[in-house]
């Protein structure tokens, strides 16, 4: 890459924006005013509303995690399935009597969700106590709008039907500080024929390398140790730029990096996993052993009809040259079943390249038709009870899968990044290992954000159990 040397100026909507922040701070100081933001759907969602977030604490606005006491409550949407959908109309309609409690309440729904044509109306018709809908393309905009509906008694909309270009500088404010989500490209060009991303979410558009290495740094000066690139298909990351400059590249500068320790990425397109990323990977300590490699079916005929434009003999090639190179590199996966037209022959297919792979762990769906997608139409849908038959063999199959594959690590030793207590108890600490692995242990404050050496005692289906190893 050319030297680093530009930093990009704030752009002019961000600009304003921040004038808009401005101006609702000193509108709203001294009130202790609290939001709370419900997130739906993938890490691109959660990450934008970490911004949300940010520019709400820009604002004076403090997070709780009460959401009957917010004064602003947010819905992040999403709509990859329909019952994530359905579970949003639930929880607004919920929302009715908090409104009542409290007029100035202000409650907004956003997200991938609002970019679907007839939602944002539908959502304003049969709750008209929504005050502000906005979609993912105007995100940035979100302060001018809240300042538009703490001054109005009708529900504030703004839709952007096209993507417009990347905005740099929106404030952020991150979960945890040890590992933070860097959404390296916007949106996906590949239309899967079942997938409602890219109708939602525009066509790719990668950051500039400048912008993204600039908030790395930032983060390694703030202390976080892990990030996690994101993007649909990162694998295609940088083919829009004009700068020759792409995917491994990036990663490749991004291990250049003091104090970042390790890097994660999700997630990859199989017929984009190029050689110089698998090299580029087994070369670099930091850069985490663990691929996600969503392969979607396991038959030939339901890949084509998805339009995944590999086949399942192009899919156990790359996880051959994979595994020649880093033979331990865990393997996630997603896989939906019960696309049109699957047969029990088709989903055995699925099943057997499951034994074949031998996955550390996958998501699985049961498809769910969406609105304006080719698969919707077709008529060869598949019954409800023999989508939900498929999927509890499936996953039956994938959880032996996944506890085998632990237990190759009992009696090992990891390096795991500590992430904090546990959930369950006070002196359980959880991290991860290089393999994206969970591994819980007894700890102290003190390792949190640190890398430490662990024996495996015990390996379970979805996680280990060990001992901090000192000076190991
Ligand atoms: N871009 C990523 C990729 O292609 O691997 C994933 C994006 S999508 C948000 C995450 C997963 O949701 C997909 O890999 C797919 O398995 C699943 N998915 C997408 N559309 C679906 C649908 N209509 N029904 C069921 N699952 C779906
Ligand atoms: Fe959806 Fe396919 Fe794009 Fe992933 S690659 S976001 S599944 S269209």
């Amino acid at each position: 890459m050319s030297e680093r040397k530009t930093l990009t100026v704030p752009n002019e909507e961000i600009v304003e924006q921040k004038l808009y922040i401005e101006e609702l701070k000193s509108k709203l100081w001294g009130k202790g005013l609290t939001y709370h933001i419900v997130t739906y759907g993938c890490q691109m969602n959660v990450h934008d509303s970490e911004n949300l977030a940010g520019m709400l604490a820009d604002m004076g606005y403090t997070e709780t995690s009460e959401q009957h006491e917010a004064d602003v409550i947010l819905f992040n949407t999403c709509c990859v399935r329909e019952n994530a959908e359905l579970r949003v109309y639930g929880n607004i309609g919920s929302l009715k009597a908090y409104k009542q409690a409290n007029p100035n309440r202000i409650i907004g729904v956003c997200g991938c969700m609002m970019q679907q044509s007839d939602i944002a109306d539908y959502i304003k018709k049969t709750f008209p106590f929504v005050d502000v809908i906005f979609g993912t393309h105007n995100l940035h905009r979100f302060p001018g709008l809240l300042l538009q509906a703490l001054d109005s008694n009708h529900t504030i909309i703004e839709i952007m039907d096209t993507e417009g270009k990347i905005v740099e500088h929106i404030p952020v404010k991150r979960a945890t500080g040890v590992s933070a989500w860097v959404t390296i490209m916007y949106g996906c060009n590949n239309f899967c024929s079942y997938c409602i991303v890219p109708h939602v979410r525009g066509r790719e558009r990668s950051r500039r390398p400048d912008d993204i290495l600039e908030e790395i740094q930032t983060l390694a000066n703030e202390g976080y140790k892990e990030i996690t690139l994101l993007g649909q298909n990162v694998n295609s990351y940088g083919k829009d730029l004009e700068q020759n400059y792409l995917f491994h590249q990036l990663l490749r500068d991004s291990t250049k990096i003091e104090g970042i320790e390790r890097i994660r990425f999700m997630t990859s397109h199989p017929k984009d996993l190029s050689d110089e990323l698998i090299y580029a990977m087994a070369e670099h300590g930091k850069l985490s052993k663990h691929i996600h490699l969503p392969i979607q079916s396991g038959s030939n005929r339901i890949l084509r009809d998805m339009n995944r434009k590999y086949t399942k003999e192009d899919y156990l090639e790359r996880v051959k040259k994979i595994r020649s190179i880093m033979p331990d590199i865990s393997l996630t996966t997603d896989i939906i079943v019960g696309f049109p037209g699957e047969t029990e022959e088709d989903f055995r297919e699925t099943l057997k390249l499951v034994e074949q792979v031998g996955y550390d762990s996958a998501f699985t769906f049961l498809y769910s038709p969406r609105k304006g997608t080719p698969a919707a139409n077709k008529t060869n849908q598949i019954e409800q009870e023999v989508k939900k038959e498929r999927l509890a063999r499936l996953n039956n199959k994938l959880n032996k899968s996944s506890n085998e594959r632990n237990l190759i690590y009992k009696d090992k030793l990891v390096k795991v990044l500590v992430e904090g207590p546990s959930k369950t108890k006070e002196d359980i600490y959880t991290g991860r290992t290089d393999t994206n692995k969970i591994v819980n242990f007894e700890s102290c404050p003190d390792l949190v954000g640190k890398l430490v050496s662990i024996r495996i005692k015990k390996a379970q289906t979805w996680s280990l159990e060990g001992e901090v190893v000192p000076n190991g």
